[in-house]
């Protein structure tokens, strides 16, 4: 578990001032891997109170912008958002609930950077999405 001196220390490398509401967006996330933004801004209001919808919006943008964050959208569903950036990892993402998961890449350091055909493109990213149904959405069915 990281403490909040951890989340100060992640904004400073990338240059951003430490605010209450960019530590409590950063360790909510952390804490809460692909939330998505309204369940961020009720977390973030429980723990440093009174926040507008804009603010946490902005935090949003700013840290993802700086890559402290990754956000992801299945076509579909809602964008979420997590701390586990930088490793190009991919997502399974039920059909029916929207429930999402990270799968690692089984294929070497940089996980499917090495398309069979990359026309000449400078490839720094992989966006994998598996879809399917959760395992509680399989039980119900
Ligand atoms: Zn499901
Ligand atoms: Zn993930």
């Amino acid at each position: 578990m990281l403490a909040p001196s951890d989340f100060e220390h992640m904004l400073r490398t990338v240059d951003l001032r430490v605010t209450a509401p960019r530590v409590a967006v950063l360790s909510t996330v952390h804490a809460n891997p692909h939330s998505d933004t309204d369940s961020i801004i009720g977390r973030v209001r429980d723990s440093i109170g009174a926040v507008s919808h804009q603010a946490v919006y902005d935090v949003l943008k700013a840290l993802t912008d700086a890559g402290l964050l990754r956000r992801i959208q299945p076509r579909g569903l809602v964008a979420r958002y997590e701390t586990r950036v930088a490793d190009n990892h991919h997502h399974v993402v039920c059909r029916q609930c929207g429930a999402v998961e990270d799968v690692d890449c089984a294929t070497g350091v940089a996980p499917c950077l090495a398309p069979s055909e990359s026309h000449g493109f400078a490839i720094d990213e992989a966006e994998v999405i598996y879809w399917g149904l959760c395992p509680q959405c399989v039980s119900s069915q």
